[in-house]
């Protein structure tokens, strides 16, 4: 088997801060706790048939249809400000990022896969100015009507990458596992996230043909 030509990479968790520590900063600046926001979004996952954050992250609700539906399940919480304080409190993870950025010159292809939300857009590129330089495609949920772990927008962020590059020809890196099972089951090399010397470690491997 040749060496992979090709890196998919995740944004949230991956090129940035961790998640968590986000949605933490969020809980105790709001007074919601994180039980409590879980417990909602079970909730109204429940009553919608669906997890909000699954069709937010589709583009199939606004933000603000989001929010609405997880204050339905709050005895009063307001989460105004939600989304605002979880992307202030996410930082760049300047390491991972200058790895990525090595890539192209190395001769190898890049896409940015990342489950988002319109609102968010200007926002989380406003984090990534040197984005178009790093990355060929950016494949975002939220304009593509679908999300991962779904095969098919694997498989359109391999189609868009062109050049008859194959799921088989990528390595693919996310902080979240069932992200990385299915881009293994489209045939893809997967790395979960772990941390930046690990995920590069193992990067740098898969890319050496060892993964
Ligand atoms: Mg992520």
């Amino acid at each position: 088997m040749s060496a992979p030509k090709a890196l998919v990479s995740d944004f949230g968790g991956v090129l940035t801060t961790p998640l968590g520590n986000a949605f933490a900063a969020w809980s105790q600046e709001s007074g919601v706790p994180l039980e409590t926001l879980g417990q909602a979004l079970v909730a109204s996952a429940d009553r919608h048939g669906e997890h909000p954050l699954f069709v937010l992250e589709r583009g199939e609700i606004p933000e603000a249809e989001f929010i609405a539906r997880i204050e339905a399940e709050l005895d009063g919480h307001v989460l105004d400000g939600m989304t605002d304080a979880l992307l202030g409190n996410l930082d760049r993870n300047q390491p991972m990022i200058d790895f990525v950025a090595t890539l192209p010159g190395r001769g190898l292809r890049t896409a940015l896969l990342t489950n988002n939300v319109r609102e968010w857009e200007a926002q989380w590129r406003g984090m990534l100015p040197e984005l178009d330089e790093i990355f060929e495609v950016v494949v975002d949920s939220a304009f593509v009507g679908m999300r991962k772990p779904e095969h098919d927008i694997y498989h359109l962020t391999v189609e868009r990458l062109g050049g008859g590059l194959r799921p088989e020809d990528c390595v693919f890196v996310d902080d979240i596992a069932i992200n990385c099972d299915a881009a293994r089951e489209v045939g893809m090399t997967a790395v979960v996230f772990e941390t930046t010397e690990q995920a590069v470690a193992e990067i740098e491997a898969a890319l050496a043909g060892g993964g």
